[in-house]
This record gives structure tokens, C-alpha cells and sequence, in this order.
């Protein structure tokens, strides 16, 4: 059966003409034509492998032009990469089509992983094509590389270290909050700069050789930076003290603070909510300085939010009061 744009697209179709393109340039996916994928070993390094899935209604909205959806999906795990020191190499791509998706949605769908594939500088190595009568389920597999022994954790933060976090925190949320009409107040271009971070995340690719030589430990922050605070206190075996006060934020999140009458309440929401795809990790306090200076060189935005303290969990505070924080951030069941 031949299935020309209008028609229902087939699998091998799809392979053929939207993923093929992806993965010239990688000997590694072997054209997509056989059954594996081959890497060859690379002495002195490590292969870092990571997965994250998007479902059409949890993780974005059926509206969503197809061709962000991708490059969000490749950006959220890009950004586990760079929370753990490790360079994007290539990834692997499972796609459930559902039945809205024609040609043109595929076709869009690859545009945008094209488009981030040579930001990035990464290839397709491979992947499964189905269909489902379901919601779109897309899952991505990133591989990257960072040398032996030097990937690293959610362990090792030790009390007195410096709690940092990369870019700003909280404009996942307000975008979702944005697209669901849920801030009135709030300009036009402010509400568009919140939108379009929910929808892109910018991945810290350019922040992970620095982390990895300077962090004790470090976390996606995916959750909610207090979820994920949570996860580095649970593993290193301490206690992790926010202070929500310096959370870097937005202009756009700024705007939305000032017109909340509780910042201690507002400031917890940020913190609590998800979509960041920053990076939170700990730093002995001796290392800040050579941190911060490099840091300067990247252009990239770095912020002490808190320390490391004897005990467990994550206390967030408010000008030195505790603030609840409930669970913390988002939770899948
Ligand atoms: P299998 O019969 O093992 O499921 P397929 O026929 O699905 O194999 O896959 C054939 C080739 O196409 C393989 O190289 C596979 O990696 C590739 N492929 C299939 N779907 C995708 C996808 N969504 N992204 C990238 N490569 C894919
Ligand atoms: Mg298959």
C-alpha cells in the first residue's frame, strides 16, 4: 500500500522518510535498516543513559504544535545528561502514534527533532514505531558520555556544602498555569516568555562539565526543586535548608510575585512546582568561588539557594521561618 500525506502514514513509512533523515551522519544507527544500533567502546568513558516519557494530556497539551512536543522530549532528557556532568552522544526514540496523528503531525514532529538534533549535536540511533488508539505516548532514551568514574549522583552532598541552582526557578509551572488562563494580571510578553519555557525547557548542556568538576552531588530539577532537593537529602543522608527568598527567578515570575500579598506562600509555589529542567546540586563552600567565575565565562546563570545541614528531608524557609511545603512538588502515582 502506497500512503501518500493524505492517507494514513505506516510505520515503515514513517521510519523511512521522517527518522532516516535523523540519523545520517551516526554509523552508530546503522541507517536505521537493522535490528540494533551499535556504539563502539570508548576507552576512558562512561555511557550514561537516561528515559523520559511525554503522554498527550500529563505531560502536554493535545494543542501542542507537534514539532515543540519533540524538542521538549528530547530536551527533558538532555537535561538529565547535564545534571549528572555528561555530554549528549545520540539517542534512541519510541513513538505510539494516536489516531490524530496524519502525516503532517509526524512531519512536524521530526522537523522539531531536526531542528534540536544539530543544536544539540546529537543523531538518532534508533527506536520503536507503533500506533495506539490511546493518547500520544512518546519515550525517548538519551545516551551521553562523560569520563569514567566522574558521572555524577544524587549522593555525596555533606553538611556546610552550598545548595546552587542553575537558570531560574518556577516558570515551568507559571507556563502551564499560563496556557491554562489561570494568571490575569500578568503582561502579554510575560505571559508568552512562561508559556514558552513550559513548552521549551532549555536543557544546561553548556553548565555540565562545570557541575561535574565542581558538584559533590546533583538532580534534575523536574519535580519541583524541593521534590528534588528531597531526592539529593534522601540519598546523600542529610538535611538540604532552602531559602526561598534567593531562588532565582524570571522577570516574568518576578511580575507574578509582586502582585501576590503572601511572598513566603508564592515563593514556596515556585519552588513546589515542576518543569523546571534546571539542575540543583551541592558544592563545598571552598569551591564557590572558581565555580561562580567559570560560571561568569558560560553565561549561564548560577545561584546559592541554600546549605546542607546535619539531619534529613528539605526544610524550606521564608526570611529564616519554615514555610510547608507539602509533598513538595509533582508526583505521578
Ligand atoms: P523491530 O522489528 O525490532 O521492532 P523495527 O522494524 O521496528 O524493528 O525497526 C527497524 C529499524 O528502524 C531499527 O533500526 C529501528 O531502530 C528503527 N526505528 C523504528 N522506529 C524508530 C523510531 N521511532 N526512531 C528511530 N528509529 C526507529
Ligand atoms: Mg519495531
Amino acid at each position: 500500500m502506497t500512503s501518500g500525506p493524505e492517507a494514513r502514514p505506516g510505520e515503515f513509512e514513517t521510519i523511512a522518510r521522517l527518522f532516516r533523515p535523523l540519523a545520517e551522519g551516526a554509523p552508530e544507527a546503522r541507517g536505521l535498516l537493522d535490528d540494533v544500533a551499535v556504539a563502539p567502546f570508548r576507552p576512558g568513558c562512561d555511557l550514561v543513559i537516561t528515559q523520559d516519557a511525554l503522554v498527550e494530556g500529563v505531560h502536554f497539551l493535545a494543542d501542542d504544535p507537534l514539532d515543540t512536543v519533540a524538542r521538549k522530549l528530547l530536551r527533558v532528557n538532555l537535561s538529565d545528561l547535564a545534571a549528572k556532568g555528561a555530554e549528549p552522544y545520540g539517542y534512541l526514540l519510541s513513538a505510539a502514534w494516536s489516531p490524530r496523528c496524519g502525516w503532517a503531525e509526524r512531519e512536524a514532529f521530526a522537523r522539531g527533532l531536526a531542528q534540536d538534533q544539530a543544536r544539540y549535536g546529537i543523531a538518532l540511533f534508533g527506536g520503536d514505531t507503533v500506533s495506539t488508539p490511546g493518547p500520544l505516548t512518546l519515550s525517548l532514551t538519551a545516551l551521553g558520555l562523560a569520563p569514567h568514574g566522574r558521572v555524577l549522583s544524587r549522593k555525596g552532598a555533606r553538611p556546610g556544602d552550598a545548595v546552587v541552582a542553575t537558570g531560574t526557578i518556577g516558570d515551568g509551572h507559571l507556563g502551564l498555569r499560563a496556557l491554562r488562563g489561570e494568571l490575569e494580571g500578568l503582561a502579554p510578553e510575560h505571559l508568552e516568555a512562561l508559556a514558552g519555557r513550559y513548552r521549551l525547557p532549555e536543557p544546561r548542556t553548556g553548565l555540565a562539565t562545570l557541575v561535574r568538576e565542581h558538584a559533590t552531588a546533583s538532580a534534575d530539577i523536574s519535580d519541583g526543586l524541593v521534590a528534588d532537593l528531597g531526592h539529593i537529602a534522601e540519598a546523600s543522608g542529610v538535611r538540604l535548608v532552602l531559602d526561598l527568598e534567593r531562588t532565582p527567578r524570571s522577570a516574568a515570575a518576578q511580575a507574578w510575585l509582586d502582585r501576590r500579598d503572601d511572598a513566603g506562600a508564592a515563593l514556596a509555589e515556585l519552588a513546589c512546582g515542576g518543569d523546571d529542567y534546571e539542575v540543583a546540586f551541592t558544592v563545598k563552600p571552598e569551591r564557590l568561588e572558581a565555580l561562580q567565575r567559570a560560571a561568569a565565562g558560560s553565561g549561564e546563570r548560577l545561584t546559592v539557594v541554600g546549605h546542607v545541614a546535619e539531619g534529613r528531608g528539605v526544610e524550606a524557609r521564608f526570611q529564616g521561618a519554615a514555610v510547608a511545603t507539602g509533598r513538595g512538588g509533582w508526583r505521578h502515582d
